[in-house]
């Protein structure tokens, strides 16, 4: 399908006169950030156009593991995620390292659930932007956008180019705000002048599947050590292994490590997870035989690498706005919580009656994004260079595990679960340390 059909909304538009091609908000790319933007400003009544490059369902590199603090946005989205529709749940972390085995579970909160799940991103992702499309917004898929449309006088976003449907016809579609939610690449950013801080954290992980009898799993289990090999000296490198059982008769294998190890550009990445699979036990199965498609990877764009989040009529949410956790490599969860917090400060901005109110508005979503975050992500950046000094890292593993209450803070502050008011001495002082962390 090039162009899905048009929902009732489109329908009302066109018969009041209002091309098709208009709407209140442009959203560029329907992953987790642009189609939970789309699903709440259409739930607020706007009228919203969702423009996605591929076509559903697609696939998406990624560990698909979702933390309790993805789950909470999908329960905020209506999906259904019962174990009856296909979602596996699991109960919290498993970590591996230094031949000791430690299962954390998610922690009892009163803003989280205390179960994250599973999904494989083909089916995560298309069920996000069916959830968008039936709260009205329009669907078009196999759209690639271009260049944004700017006003010459103000400089201001208009809207943007598309080549639509397997002809590519070339279209352009309008609104007085657009949304970039087009990941980590975000050409539309670039375009609009926003290029990556390099003074950013970033991340690389590659990803495969195999079939094997450790399908299904209660944990989500994650490996701390990775191993560079190559020198006299084994280094441990910054970043972990994962396997996540995805209950269809497959697990997702995985790496994710960081650029503040000195060896981050050397590496390849595909021949370190081969190598790390081949050290699993036989039974598991992470042979080549048993591979069900090609490793593949991407950057993980951290700590607010893109700034800022509003200029000239754009907004940045997900991978585009550098959203990733840089404690622990997350990235949809803050894709679908920067969608909605977007969208809040986006219909209240259209509330307002003259342009010079709005504007005002819409200048607060960095500022609002800064204060959810900005404070935590400058914890982590700390954190990243502190474990990129493989000493570090190797006195974190090996003595870190034995201290089971030590290990409960950890996952608290690297899975960013906390009651934001009240909860127990460890959420006050996780809560009390992003407070005075600069929020950058
Ligand atoms: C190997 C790997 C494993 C990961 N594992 C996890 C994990 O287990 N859990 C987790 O929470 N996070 C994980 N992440 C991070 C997570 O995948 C991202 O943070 C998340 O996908 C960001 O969502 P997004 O919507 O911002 O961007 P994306 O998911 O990248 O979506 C962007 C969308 O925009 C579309 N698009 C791009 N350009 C255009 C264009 N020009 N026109 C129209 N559409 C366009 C794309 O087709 C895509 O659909 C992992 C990442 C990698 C690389």
């Amino acid at each position: 399908m090039s162009e899905t059909a048009p929902t009732a909304s489109a329908t009302e538009s066109a018969s009041s006169g209002i091309s098709e091609r208009s709407a209140d908000v442009i959203v560029v790319g329907a992953g987790p950030a642009g189609s939970t933007t789309a699903y709440h400003l259409a739930k607020s009544g706007l009228d919203v156009l969702l423009l996605e490059k591929t076509a559903f369902p697609r696939e998406k590199v990624c560990g698909d593991g979702l933390t309790p603090r993805a789950t909470k946005q999908l329960v905020a989205m209506g999906i259904d995620i019962s174990e009856e529709a296909g979602w596996l749940r699991n109960r919290g972390l498993r970590i591996m390292a230094g031949g000791l085995r430690l299962e954390l579970d998610w922690p009892d909160l009163a803003a989280y659930p205390n179960y994250g799940l599973v999904r494989k991103r083909d089916d995560f992702d298309d069920q996000l932007a069916r959830q968008a499309q039936k709260a009205g917004a329009r669907l078009y898929e196999r759209c690639n956008v271009g260049a944004p449309i700017v006003d010459d006088r103000t400089g201001r976003i208009t809207g943007v180019e598309a080549k639509l449907g397997e002809e590519k016809t070339p279209v352009t579609f309008h609104a007085p705000l657009v949304v970039a939610a087009d990941g980590n690449s975000t050409r539309l950013s670039l375009a609009m002048g926003l290029h990556r801080r390099e003074d950013r954290p970033m991340g690389v992980a590659v990803r495969t599947y195999f079939t094997s009898p450790r399908h299904e799993d209660d944990y989500l289990e994650s490996w701390l050590e990775l191993w560079d090999r190559r020198g006299a000296e084994d280094r441990l490198l910054p970043g972990y292994g994962w396997i996540f059982g995805m209950g269809d008769g497959t697990s997702n294998v995985g790496l994710g490590v960081l650029n503040t190890s000195s060896s981050f550009k050397e590496l390849d990445w595909r021949e370190i997870l081969k190598a790390w699979c081949a050290s699993m036990p036989e039974e598991w199965g992470y042979t080549p035989d048993n591979m069900t498609g090609p490793i593949r990877g991407a950057a993980l764009p951290m700590a607010f690498n893109r700034q800022p989040h509003y200029t000239r009529g754009l907004l940045l949410v997900g991978d585009a706005g550098g959203m990733v956790n840089p404690f622990n490599g997350e990235g949809i969860a803050y894709a679908m919580e920067s969608g909605q917090i977007a969208a809040d400060v986006i219909v209240q901005a259209q509330s307002r009656a003259t342009p010079a109110q709005r504007e005002m508005a819409l200048r607060r979503y960095p500022q609002v994004l800064k204060d959810v975050y900005g404070g935590y992500y400058t914890l982590g950046r700390a954190f990243v260079k502190l474990i990129g000094n493989p000493k570090v890292m190797k006195l974190a593993t090996e003595r870190g595990l034995t201290h089971p209450m030590l290990m409960r803070f950890t996952l608290k502050l690297l899975a960013n679960l906390t009651d934001p008011t009240g909860g127990d001495a460890m959420d006050r002082i996780i809560n009390a340390l992003t407070k005075v962390a600069p929020r950058a």
